[in-house]
């Protein structure tokens, strides 16, 4: 197909906190719930784009052959409904700027668009936290994720333009051509790469 930034289609689409999905409750057709057999990748289910399962299977399985640990997907598609739940349950719990520093609002997530999931390593710890980009696994997916197609969305430093802290566990499929040439530019946010203004709010 050919390739957009707002169409949530494709895989170059960009969903930031000034650019939310459109229609804003948009569900992907082709989620799957890969098996991964052996690697147990996906022990709870977890949906991705048909591509992004394939392109995940394969990051999974060269990151076991690397002697880097096995993967776990934590976190993947979420729907509308479950990322308007979640963005509630945090805004009550710690008031409207800190709530939406760590949940995103309902129709502006990466994870609506099945191509973004959150992943592990099986007894690497720092789950869902900074210090997974020390493990040997979060150090060896910011080395590789690129040549299976995967960027990590939310680099360091680079809060003012995506408008969210520092996520190394935070993997989002653009296809292999873009990862490439994102690598081989040594760009390392989407916003940059196609000019987009900085996002850092709503
Ligand atoms: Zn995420």
């Amino acid at each position: 197909m050919e390739q957009s930034t707002t169409d949530p289609e494709s895989t170059w689409i960009v969903v930031n906190k000034q650019n939310p999905l459109n229609p804003i409750d948009y569900v992907p057709k082709d989620l799957v719930a890969p098996q991964f057999p052996v690697l147990n990748a996906n022990p709870y289910g977890r949906k991705l784009r048909k591509e992004a399962s394939k392109a995940a299977y394969k990051l999974a399985m060269a990151m076991k052959a690397a002697g880097k640990g096995s993967l776990v997907i934590q976190s993947a598609y979420r729907s509308y409904a479950e990322q308007k739940t979640i963005h509630a349950r945090q805004v009550e719990k710690y008031g409207l700027t800190t709530g939406e520093a760590l949940a995103a609002r309902p129709g502006y997530s990466e994870h609506q668009t099945g191509w973004a999931m959150d992943v592990s390593a099986r007894g690497q710890g720092c789950q869902i936290r900074v210090c997974f980009g020390q493990t040997k696994a979060g150090r060896w997916l910011a080395g590789n994720a690129w040549r299976f197609g995967f960027i990590i969305r939310y680099p360091s430093e680079a809060m003012e333009v995506t408008g969210y802290q520092y996520e190394p566990w935070h993997l989002r499929y653009v296809g292999q051509g873009l990862a490439i040439v994102m690598h081989e530019d040594k760009v390392r946010v989407l916003e940059k790469f196609f000019g987009y203004p900085s996002a850092p709010n709503y």
